[in-house]
């Protein structure tokens, strides 16, 4: 038997590891700076970094490395030995205090949406001492920071961190109106639930558009698809199965607290959920949950695919981000309580998550929009791109009951008087919750549905503690300026539920009548990532971010470039794939395919000319029309390509990209998936839908 609990962790410079190894003024030194988030004195990192170096080499670490999070959503490092000569043909291990919390890589190759000038290619990476360092591959890795030299974020670790800090300082003078003065620190939690198909990798390594655009580009429905629901849940194949055993057993030794794993909806598609921890460790640690399963598939011989849509036809992936606020003292500030002014501090602080909601509906938008998510958002397996909240009947109902002065399941007119009246209690619906929100209350924290699996969980998290913090911010000015807390809160409580109630909606998100009501309301809805982006610079946003720090004026406009160009480029190597795919493999399939089809009737017509060749001929004649729509549309998306160049700015060619390029993609992809079913199985280049799915 494995012993679980001792290996859970193992590879981790933790607390207990550090409590063990640090001299005690050094241990507390260290704790203060996390518990602060101030800069170590170099003094205490040298010792720091010593033990470090003795303890990972003890667990055969060569090697350490910054590991950062770049703007391409992905971690980056950079590995560097321990060696150090010391001039008599010899070596010793070294690790300074120096290196633990400062790298300087060179950062011109990462995307820096024009912060960073080629002359100053310089960048640096700074240790993150609130999320632990660990081994793996024979390496320390250092979670950190990333900035330009000028001090700009080039990452999306920095801004989370920001985030953190500013949702602590709001919601703690929140806290202390309440006379709750011992808390010393408010984090936001998440759990994020990450989706993930696995297919065979011989078949995986047949097909270009999955190894360079990590979904299919065409591909003909199969017969049998996800209708017959028997995969949600189903007992777990066995290789399928040593695949997530391996995954658990690797993520344990890092301390991720891999919890969940079943079968999801679609054929191939699974899911795995870790317990929450505070949001930057949750979003380190889905960063190794999604690197451990690529590499962990690879060894059982299977492809992880992370995309959000790699099969159309069937549910593509997502990740729910279930998100709270906590105070130190262990306390969940979405639990509605049991007191009366438990009650008051939770409908608050509900209070400012509506009204964030409401009020920044755009950047909750944006923030989980890409190319690849563009394929689930609205279309009916993942919530609509229309943004709006799930409190569930009995919650809806008592905001009502607050708006309107009567009492709560009565209608007479009575006051329900906040911190006074006791809530009657909610149930946390597990149950019939609705899972077509976008955005859901579950009971003591919000299920924020709207994630790509594929993407870092880091900027829908920022905007998330951004808008409450805002939100929590206007609140305290009030509460503070206030002569009598008790009406000024009654007031303010009343006041958003007025003024923000359009966000709530606890029916069908996947209806006609929705989006017709949300366009009524006055909602948003951006349905694509070329329409939802522009937002990020609107005034309101920018002022929001500046006004806490999180971005620069410099950087919300590095962020918005970044943005444009990726999706751009995603889109232009998907054409060109698709382009590729169907000259050098389709084309020659089908070829081949009428070649013999005309040979057999020549051949049969030379023996006699009553042979009947009715069959041949047809389906000649029906390919033949198809492969002439097939030269057509090539030569559409080949010139859209060329078109592409003439565009005038960045926003004007990733709209021409959606509009025009993915039109014609999507035109040939039709031409193509009706060619699949016509031509013999053995003439066809690629292994089909059927195929890849059901390949494990
Ligand atoms: P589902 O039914 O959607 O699968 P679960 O109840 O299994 O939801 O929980 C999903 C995730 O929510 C888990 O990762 C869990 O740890 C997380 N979670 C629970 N409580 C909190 C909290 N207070 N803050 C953040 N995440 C939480
Ligand atoms: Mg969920």
């Amino acid at each position: 038997m494995m012993d679980i609990p001792n290996l859970f962790g193992s590879m981790v410079f933790n607390d207990k590891v550090m409590r063990e190894r640090l001299p005690k003024d050094v241990y507390k030194a260290l704790k203060r700076t996390i518990a602060e988030q101030k800069h170590l004195n170099l003094d205490v990192a040298n010792v720091v970094a010593s033990a470090m170096k003795e303890w990972a080499i003890e667990k055969g670490a060569t090697h350490f490395t910054h590991w950062f999070q770049p703007m391409t959503g992905v971690t980056a490092e950079k590995h560097d030995s321990f060696i150090s000569p010391t001039g008599d043909d010899h070596i010793i291990m070294e690790f300074s205090g120096k290196e633990l919390v400062k790298g300087e890589p060179d950062a011109s190759s990462f995307p820096s949406g024009g912060i960073r000038s080629t002359f100053e290619a310089r960048g640096y990476t700074a240790w993150d001492p609130t999320s632990y360092a660990f081994v793996k591959d024979n390496t320390l890795y250092i979670p950190t920071a990333f900035c330009s030299y000028s001090g700009e974020a080039l990452d999306k670790k920095t801004p989370l961190l920001r985030s953190m800090e500013v949702i602590n300082r709001e919601a703690k003078r929140i806290l202390k109106l309440f006379g709750n003065d011992n808390v010393k620190r408010v984090m936001a939690t998440v759990g994020p639930e990450q989706e993930y198909f696995l297919i065979d990798k011989e078949l995986y390594e047949k097909r270009p558009d999955l190894i360079y655009c990590s979904r299919t580009l065409f591909g003909a429905r199969p017969p049998k698809g996800q209708e017959l629901e028997d995969h949600y849940f189903a007992s777990i194949k066995p290789r399928v199965s040593a695949f997530m055993k391996e995954l658990d057993e690797e993520l344990w030794k890092l301390g991720v607290l891999a919890k969940t794993k079943h079968n999801e909806v679609a054929p191939a598609q699974h899911e795995i959920a870790p317990i929450f921890s505070t949001v930057n460790i949750a979003a380190d640690h889905n960063q190794l949950v999604m690197e451990l399963m690529k590499k962990i598939a690879n060894k059982h011989n299977l492809v992880c695919l992370l995309h959000e849509k790699p099969f159309a036809g069937v549910n593509g992936s997502g990740k729910h981000n279930n998100w709270s606020i906590s105070t130190d003292t262990g306390i969940n500030l979405l639990e509605p309580g049991e007191t009366p002014y438990e009650n008051a501090q939770f409908l608050l602080f509900l209070a400012a998550v509506i009204k964030a909601v409401d009020e920044y509906q755009d950047l909750l938008r944006i923030s989980v929009a890409s190319a690849g998510n563009d394929h689930r958002l609205g279309a009916n397996e993942a919530p609509p791109a229309i943004i709006s909240i799930f409190l569930g009947e009995e919650l809806t109902e008592i905001l009502e009951s607050i708006e309107n002065d009567t009492c709560y399941n009565q209608k007479e007119k009575c006051q329900m008087e906040i911190g006074a009246t006791v809530l009657p209690h909610f149930p946390k619906d597990t149950t019939d919750r609705n899972r077509t929100s976008p955005f859901a209350f579950t009971g003591n924290k919000f299920e924020f549905r709207m994630l790509g699996s594929s993407s870092s969980i880091s900027d829908p998290n920022v905007i998330l503690n951004t808008i409450v913090a805002e939100s929590l911010s206007q609140f305290a000015d009030r509460l503070e300026a206030a002569s009598d807390f008790k009406s000024e809160l009654t007031a303010i409580i009343k006041e958003t539920i007025k003024e923000h109630k359009r966000i709530i909606f606890n029916g069908n998100n996947y209806s006609e009548e929705w989006v017709k009501e949300s366009e009524k309301r006055g909602l948003l809805n951006l349905k694509s990532t070329v329409e939802a982006i522009p937002y990020l610079i609107a005034e309101k946003n920018i002022k929001l971010f500046t006004k806490h720090n999180i971005f620069s004026e410099a950087e919300i406009f590095a962020r918005y470039h970044i943005m444009l160009e990726e999706y751009i480029k995603v889109l232009n190597i998907e054409a060109l794939t698709l382009l590729d795919m169907t000259k050098r493999g389709i084309i020659p399939s089908v070829i081949s395919y009428l070649k013999d089809l005309t040979e057999v009737v020549v051949n049969k017509k030379s023996i006699s000319k009553d042979l009947n060749c009715k069959l041949e001929e047809a389906l000649i004649e029906s390919i033949s029309d198809s492969t002439a729509c097939l030269y057509k549309n090539i030569e559409k998306l080949d010139n859209a390509i060329l078109e592409a160049k003439n565009q005038n700015n960045l926003l004007d060619t990733a709209k021409y990209y959606r509009e025009v390029v993915y039109i014609a993609m999507q035109e040939l992809r039709s031409v193509i998936d009706n060619l699949e079913i016509k031509v013999g199985k053995k003439y066809w280049a690629y292994p089909t839908y059927g195929e890849l799915l059901y390949s494990v």
